[in-house]
């Protein structure tokens, strides 16, 4: 067969997560590989009561087409709780999606022609580089530190580069680092893009699981403009098989977003929405997230005390203050993938770091989850992976 495909499919591969995550279904495997939430605080109960009340009282609704840009109330409610991260919310801005995952597909669908530059945090979230590529840009990596991308090296790219066409950042406990940034960056990443001229895209799915340490504004409670496309999410402080996310932007942008929406898919799931409405109608989202903090300040901690432990001396790794990954740079000539083989072999998995970095280089680093794993399991998967880091070391 000599089926031609179209030339966006030369630039994707597999991910390597899900390839990864296939291997570590096996029960005996002790994963910090995905990004996934830990499954016994899904609110399995309360969900079975959510979706009898819909189907009694709005049943043919919730089955039936609806708008797309989502559910009245439920826009209503994201809105509200946007006040949390320092957002005056408007339910009129608001769009409902398919997870976070598809505002990042829309938003290189909206913004980018072949060629056209899109800067991001080096490292950055290997799934928004994944659907940025299907339209064939140009990635462009701003180095990073523990306060966020460096301001500096940013400017340097907008002044020298013509085509740079968006910014996409993770501020708030990043995926893959678990690094958050400074209010300072915050600020500067906004004068910056009203300088420049450009969309800049928050991608903020951990904001709300903070273990520790102060709450910090949202850039986009920084945007002057209207120029910040803020994608937020449930799947992180509720469950991601709702597939519920959402954009957050003005008028005129978001009306490109709804445009976009509709020839994708009409709207997103009607019963999903009215379902996590009622939940926020009926429960207390917040405490839900306090107990998911509980759990998950307990794992972090567990892990960065085993790391500190038990790993090499020498390592460099992040604290993070909340959310779901820690990031580990290993000696230069280690490669993670490599490493990754050799702890499948103990039974450990994670995520080699190659693969956030979109133009690729930096082999020697890698994602640790810990939201997923039970407290014993954490600490045994980290003194295992800590002893065949030391063999590799002194190979
Ligand atoms: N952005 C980031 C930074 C993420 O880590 C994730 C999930 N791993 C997503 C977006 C997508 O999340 P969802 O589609 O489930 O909302």
């Amino acid at each position: 067969m000599a089926i031609k495909y179209a030339k966006r499919m030369n630039n994707l591969k597999a991910s390597e997560i899900r390839e990864i995550l296939k291997l570590t279904e096996r029960p005996e495997v002790i994963s910090f590989a995905g990004g996934l939430p830990a499954p016994e605080l899904f609110p399995i109960e309360e969900m079975k009561l959510v979706s009898e009340l819909v189907l009694n009282e709005e049943g043919a609704k919730a089955l039936q087409y609806s708008t797309t840009e989502g559910y009245g109330p439920l826009r209503d409610k994201i809105a509200k709780r946007l006040n949390g991260v320092g957002i005056q919310g408007d339910g009129d801005k608001v769009l409902i999606t398919n997870g976070s995952q598809q505002g990042l597909d829309f938003s290189a669908k909206i913004f980018i022609n072949e060629g056209d530059i899109i800067v991001c945090e080096s490292p950055s979230y290997i799934g928004a580089i994944n659907a940025f590529k299907a339209y064939l840009p140009e990635f462009v990596e701003i180095p990073t530190d523990d306060e966020g991308m460096i301001m500096e090296e940013l400017e340097g790219v907008l002044s020298s580069r013509e085509n740079v066409k968006m910014i996409y950042v993770i501020p708030d406990f990043q995926n893959p680092s678990g690094r958050t940034w400074s209010v300072e960056r915050r600020k500067k990443l906004v004068e910056l893009g009203n300088k420049y001229d450009l969309p800049i895209i928050e991608d903020n799915p951990y904001g709300e699981l903070r273990f520790e340490g102060e709450f910090l504004p949202s850039v986009k409670s920084f945007d002057t403009e209207g120029r910040v496309i803020y994608l937020g999410t449930f799947s992180k402080t509720f469950c991601p098989g709702l597939r519920i996310g959402w954009v957050y932007a003005d008028k005129e942008l978001l009306h490109k977003y709804i445009l976009i929406k509709q020839a994708a898919d009409l709207h997103s799931n009607s019963m999903s929405q009215r379902e996590l409405d009622k939940f926020l109608e009926l429960y207390n989202l917040d405490e839900h997230i306090e107990k998911i903090k509980v759990v998950y300040r307990k794992r972090r901690n567990i892990m960065m005390d085993t790391i500190k432990e038990s790993f090499p001396e020498g390592l460099k790794y992040t604290y993070p203050e909340g959310g779901l990954f820690t990031w580990v740079e290993l000696p230069k000539d280690i490669n993670a993938r490599d490493l990754l083989i050799k702890a499948l072999e103990v039974n450990v998995a994670f995520v080699p770091g190659g693969s956030f970095f979109p133009n690729g280089g930096r082999e020697n680093t890698m994602r640790l989850n810990f939201s997923n794993m039970p407290e014993d399991r954490i600490k045994e998967g980290i003194q295992r992976l800590g002893k065949v880091i030391a063999e590799m070391m002194k190979q």
